[in-house]
């Protein structure tokens, strides 16, 4: 445990809050873009730490949060499907759709298998060709190299009973939309560790050179947050914007070619819909037809069930960074863990989950 020690270290926490405070002769408004730096931030603190000079936004970066409605609805409808398997990670099962979650489908007899890794599916599916197994692809850059190394290893295995419903989202196109909004307050971006560890951070630099805003790839532990709220407030200060990186331990400017070569091979770019932030071009990824006979909306009559009734939920304004999660009348109240009315609420990386997780009792004096 020495290494996440030593970037929790209250010394260094303490130094690294000082040079910020001295650095920022004004209040700065920064972009966490990921929901994993969300829960650090929360968990540990750091925002009240900041308090005085930098105002710490919640970005999009949860992949269960900006999925959209009806492909959890397809999903659903998917499982219900006779000798159709839908396979998926634990944090969506408990993810409303329009009329119910796959854990309440999967209590109605719908076929619902929780894995932890879409070779899992693949495994399954092997074992029993009698049924189909379905993985639902969900996910940033983060994890699709694994999703093509699944549909990549299946098809060179003739596992023709594997496919996968995708909805892979990409977060450069989204930071974009967020810095054309006209209602758009963010200064600077600590861009997602893990994401640039898959793809670098090369592709940041027009969109930096573009809007002139800061980007720093920041980690996920507390001296990596500050390192990267500090890097941040030193270029807005000074006037400057550039790519920098504050999370060198485990990010290059190129990335992980090979996985991303591989991304490449199985995948291509396609128009993508975010939950709450509409169709955003050229926002995600869809298999090639090379491998069309292991893509689920190809190879399977999906039912689109209509649209329920409008839902209170607000995370599409929590996702881009309008309003907070206390800011939600149905926070804690209608909505909570147990009886989400959003996605955010029930990810483990959604920002509703964090706040309710570590600020719960602040909404609730607030409110007294
Ligand atoms: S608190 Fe619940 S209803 Fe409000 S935005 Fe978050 S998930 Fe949606």
């Amino acid at each position: 445990m020495k290494y996440l020690e030593e970037y929790r270290d209250r010394a260094l926490v303490d130094k690294l809050v000082a040079k910020i405070h001295q650095s920022a002769t004004r209040r700065h408004t920064l972009m966490e873009v990921c929901g994993g730096q969300t829960h650090a931030i929360l968990r540990f603190g750091i925002d009240a730490l900041l308090e005085k000079t930098v105002t710490l936004v919640h970005g999009p970066g949860c992949p269960v949060c900006v999925t959209p409605v009806a492909m959890i609805d397809q999903a659903i409808a998917l499982a219900q499907m006779p000798d159709v398997v839908l396979c998926t990670f634990g944090d969506m099962m408990r993810v409303p759709g329009s009329r119910q979650s796959l854990l309440e489908a999967r209590a109605q007899g719908g076929q619902v298998r929780m894995v932890y890794s879409p070779l899992d599916a693949v495994k399954l599916a092997q074992a029993d060709p009698t049924k189909q197994y379905v993985f639902f692809a969900v996910g940033f850059e983060t994890t699709a190299p694994a999703n093509a190394l699944a549909v990549y290893q299946a098809d060179q295995q003739g596992i023709s009973n594997f496919a996968i419903l995708s909805t892979h989202v990409l977060v450069r196109p989204a930071m974009e939309t967020i810095l054309k909004h006209p209602d758009c307050r963010i200064e600077g971006f600590l861009a997602a560790g893990h994401v640039c560890t898959i793809t670098g951070y090369a592709g940041y630099e027009a969109l930096c050179e573009q809007y002139k805003t800061p980007i720093v790839v920041t980690g996920f532990e507390p001296v990596d947050i500050l390192s990267g709220v500090l890097h941040c407030v030193e270029q807005l200060e000074a006037g400057v914007a550039s790519v920098q990186n504050a999370y060198t331990r485990s990010v290059q400017r190129e990335g992980n070619q090979q996985a991303w070569r591989l991304v490449e091979t199985v995948f291509e770019v396609t128009d993508q819909e975010w939950r709450g932030m509409g169709t955003i071009p050229r926002s995600g990824l869809r298999l090639r037809s090379r491998y069309g006979a292991h893509d689920a909306a190809q190879r399977f009559e999906i039912p689109t069930p209509e649209p329920a009734a409008a839902n209170p939920c607000r995370a599409a304004e929590v996702l881009q960074g309008f309003i907070t999660p206390h800011e939600c009348p149905a926070f804690g109240v209608s909505c909570t863990p147990e009886a989400p009315l959003g996605a955010p609420m029930v990810s483990s990386e959604g920002a509703c989950a964090a706040y309710y997780r570590y600020r719960r009792t602040e909404a609730l004096n607030t409110e007294g």
